[in-house]
């Protein structure tokens, strides 16, 4: 599978193609819209991720001429997080999705899944593991059937920890993949947002399952 990542920004652009790379996809990068139309229509990409303000061409024509020449190609948005009517006329010239800045890498690569299998099978963007039920897609979380209200950081904190059932992470895997580049290395913004999700997925009866591993990091317990 072959991404085209257009994007302009460097530390975001390198930020994505790193992390597709490690994902096992082959990525072409393109820093300017007329280059990176061209290769998208011209090249052999199966899915494209397009930033909205592009030197040379903005996204959305960018996009429109996608559109034009390849209808069925999945394009993905990247796009600032006030532009309300960016997304609106992303959506409305054909982009199949779109993702917000700053954006964590799972949540990206959530959405490049589920692009890449079509929609059929859809709901396999559901993680499910020691009573907790977690959507990718529709963001709704459940314990023991009951709705939780998650912020967007801790969901993204709680679907690295269940897509790595019994494993311990490293608190610094964990800045990595939920707060991406716009993390300070010396927070302890990990310790806090685990306090958080343990006191929203804990019941009196069940604790939530999310152990400390003492000097190394934390573990998503599927007991
Ligand atoms: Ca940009």
């Amino acid at each position: 599978m072959r991404i085209l990542v257009v994007e302009d920004e460097l530390p975001i652009a390198d930020f994505v193609c790193r992390g597709l790379e490690a994902e096992g996809y082959a990525v072409d990068h393109s820093t300017d819209g007329v280059e990176g139309e061209r290769l998208a229509v011209a090249g052999d990409v199966d899915l494209v991720i397009l930033d909205l303000m592009l030197p040379g061409r903005d996204g959305i024509s960018v996009l429109q001429g996608i559109r034009r020449a390849k209808p069925g190609l999945p394009v993905i948005l990247l796009t600032a997080r006030d532009a309300v009517g960016d997304k609106v006329q992303g959506l409305d010239s054909g982009a199949n999705d779109y993702v917000t800045k700053p954006f964590s890498f799972d949540e990206l690569t959530a959405r490049v899944r589920a692009q890449l299998r079509g929609p059929v099978q859809g709901e396999s963007t559901v993680l499910e593991a020691a009573g907790v039920r977690l959507d990718l897609l529709s963001r709704q979380v459940r314990r023991d059937g009951d709705s939780v209200d998650l912020t967007a950081r801790e969901f993204e904190l709680l679907a690295y920890l269940m897509r790595h059932p019994n494993q311990v992470l490293s608190r610094e895997q964990i800045l990595n993949a939920v707060w991406g580049y716009d993390f300070d290395p010396g927070t302890n913004v990990v310790e806090v947002y685990v306090g958080y999700l343990r006191r929203k997925l804990s019941r009196p009866e069940s604790p939530a399952p999310i152990d400390t591993v003492r000097s190394v990091g934390y573990r998503f317990a599927d007991r």
